[in-house]
């Protein structure tokens, strides 16, 4: 997941982008209207965070730049004044939100991730499912997290494509069992665990933000726990 930030004011840029980097995102900067729009032709970001108040040309322009490239992509704008016009002018703009300045790192981290959910919503139709830096290619079969190129096995992938379509749903062993080893006797939930284990060594093994929890009594559950 790669993320432009524009924003002119130095630490402000680099405190977002540090923020970003730690929870596994890739993120550039600019400073200022024009260059923002430059790299924005230039490569493909999954997010722009911008500035209201920009040198160039402002925020709510490159915003609007923005939209008519990438009709899709989530665009978060940072404000410092909160009034309601400005809101107003961001959401005109074609900004999907807002954070008001001075605001929290983690404040803002809850709007990126809530944001690329929605999109990742969409970009299921070209045959990828992603969550976070996780994403499985149904394609060619084979998953990344974050640079790592990860290697399935077929059940691994069937397991790992059943739990990110149900993301957020506790999973029993018996779910899993009849889901992905298309089995409704009783086989030994024994496989599952197994396999479960399997999965994490690959997806999350390494990671500090664990994918697949315990859901003790129950079973599992992929993603929020
Ligand atoms: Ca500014």
């Amino acid at each position: 997941m790669k993320i432009l930030i524009v924003e002119d004011e130095p630490k402000v840029a680099g405190f977002i982008k540090k923020g970003l980097e730690e929870n596994n995102y890739e993120a550039d900067t600019a400073s200022d209207g024009p260059s923002g729009e430059e790299l924005a032709m230039k490569q493909k970001y999954d997010l722009f965070i911008l500035d209201i108040v920009l040198p160039g040309f402002n925020g709510l322009e490159l915003c609007r730049k923005i939209r008519k490239m990438y009709p899709e992509t989530p665009v978060i704008m940072l404000t410092a004044l909160g009034t309601t016009d400005n809101k107003l002018n961001g959401f005109d703009a074609g900004a999907d939100d807002y954070v008001v300045k001075p605001f929290e790192f983690r404040e803002l981290l809850a709007r990126v991730k809530v944001l690329l959910k929605k999109s990742a919503h969409f970009q299921e139709n070209v045959n990828k499912l992603i969550f976070e830096d996780l994403e499985l290619d149904l394609d060619k079969k084979i998953a990344r997290r974050g640079n790592l190129k990860i290697e399935l096995t077929a059940k691994e992938f069937s397991l790992l494509e059943y739990f990110m379509r149900n993301r957020g749903r506790v999973l029993s062993r018996n779910d899993i069992a009849e889901k992905v080893w298309d089995t409704n006797f009783d086989f030994g939930t024994n496989v599952v665990d197994v396999y479960v284990n399997f999965l994490r060594k690959k997806i999350d093994k390494g990671f500090e933000r664990k994918l697949i929890h315990t859901k003790v009594g129950f079973g599992y559950i992929f993603g929020e726990q």
